[in-house]
């Protein structure tokens, strides 16, 4: 089933499981983040199905949707995380996942933070350069333990997104360029405080075909095979996350199809196999519920006003990015073109242009595929309180994150004088 039909019109109405969003609310205000178990769970599960019989490891990267109840659920379905911060490890630790399943990626690690992933015992640490790699030896060092390290690489791959979710080309700051990672290895297995387990890439985010992978991986095989002859063999292999969703009209391939693309390139090489999927695992299972508090006509256009804003879901105005928009409970009159737009004072604040809705004002609005990168990006611009999150299974609904308070938003601040 698709991911989506978890939040799917009965009778007239939107649902999430087998709980009206009316309902939901009702119950928590809006705006209001509601997640389907079942959809969380038959997407991970379309990974690890996929790997069965295979020495593989999903990471889920936090940083699409770091929740606690999130992360437990998916630890307990077996995954490990991929994090990019000692605030996500934080977070992985207290919900219960195991920090032996976690690696750590990101081109900034402080040293504070590569002791607390050392203490932790974290699986391996993706490195992203020289400069890092002298650092974490150096920290190695000082706790006389051996840092687990994988290289993040950068295969120079155009994966077809995004501009700003494109990071496997060059010009991006991330990885090490293949020409550069040798040396680095080189380095690496020879020093008493690293330990090399393997090698890893990441090209990118909503990336919607097969073919930028597998010519990143043709790109790293080629390389793991030339190390192997210099008597440098490598265990394990990170493929990143990056596999797209549908959003509008997008095509990606299915977990199961790009998992098993990527197995097909790998064939009987014996490496353990690391997936780092976040949006595809997040992503169609939330969506973001919010009410439509004004309509405003202009000469030029009409104007819904909802409840919720670029704080609560940024990545419109960060990225141009589409979200569908429908009513919870269209009415029986022809539609209306609209702007979808939120409070805040900034003319980038929407979530949707030009949307074709039959609603009226204080009816509910859902925009879909808000799983991934929604609450995570969330801030509180504007003074406003960050949205609960409601986890339904089935005709259960649980808050999972309480609505922030007024309070919440200057807690830790002090008057100067
Ligand atoms: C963001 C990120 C991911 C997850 O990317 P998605 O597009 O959400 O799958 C995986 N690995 C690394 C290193 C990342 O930075």
């Amino acid at each position: 089933m698709r991911a989506d039909a978890c939040f799917a019109e009965r009778d007239g109405e939107l649902f999430a499981e087998d709980v009206p969003l009316r309902v939901i609310a009702e119950r928590f205000g809006t705006p209001c983040y509601v997640y389907s178990r079942r959809a969380l769970v038959e997407a991970i599960d379309a990974y690890t199905q996929a790997l069965a019989g295979r020495d593989a490891l999903v990471c889920y990267a936090l940083k699409a949707n770091p929740s606690l109840a999130i992360v437990r659920l998916l630890a307990q379905r077996g995954a490990g995380f991929d994090i990019v911060s000692g605030g996500e490890l934080a977070r992985v630790i207290a919900a219960g996942g195991d920090p032996a399943r976690v690696v750590f990626s990101g081109v900034g690690k402080t040293a504070a933070e590569m002791q607390q992933a050392l203490d932790a015992g974290i699986l391996c640490f993706n490195v992203e350069s020289d400069s890092e790699l002298r650092r974490l030896e150096g920290v190695a060092a000082g706790t006389g333990r051996r840092a687990p390290v994988s290289f993040r690489v950068n295969p120079d791959v155009d994966a077809r997104t995004h501009p700003y979710i494109s990071t496997g080309m060059v010009e991006n700051k991330f990885g090490v360029p293949l020409a550069e990672a040798r040396a680095l290895f080189r380095h690496a297995h020879s020093s008493a405080h690293l330990e090399v387990l393997g090698v890893g890439v990441h090209i990118g985010s909503q990336i919607t075909s097969v073919a930028p992978f597998v010519e990143s991986l043709d790109k790293v095989i080629e390389f793991i095979d030339a190390l192997a002859g210099e008597g440098i063999a490598l265990r394990q292999l990170d493929l990143g996350g990056g596999l797209g969703i549908r959003y509008r009209d997008e095509q990606p391939p299915s977990p199961a199809d790009y998992v098993r693309a990527m197995i097909a390139r790998v064939g009987r090489r014996p490496w353990k196999l690391l997936f780092e999927p976040g949006r595809s695992l997040v992503g169609n299972a939330g969506i973001l519920l919010t009410r439509l508090e004004y309509i405003k006509r202009t000469p030029q256009k009409s104007f819904a006003i909802v409840d919720a804003a670029m704080n609560d879901l940024m990545r419109p105005a960060l990225y141009e990015a589409w979200h569908d928009i429908r009513a919870v409970a269209p009415r029986a009159q022809s539609p209306e073109t609209y702007d979808v737009v939120g409070p805040v004072c900034e003319s980038a604040d929407f979530l949707g242009h030009q949307r074709s809705l039959s609603v009226q004002e204080g009816d509910l609005l859902a925009v879909f595929s808000a799983g991934a990168y929604g609450m995570s990006m969330s801030s509180n611009y504007n003074s406003r309180p960050r949205a609960p999150e409601v986890l339904v299974d089935g005709a259960a609904c649980v808050l999972i994150r309480e609505r922030e308070s007024l309070a919440d938003l200057y807690r830790g601040e002090r008057l100067a004088g």
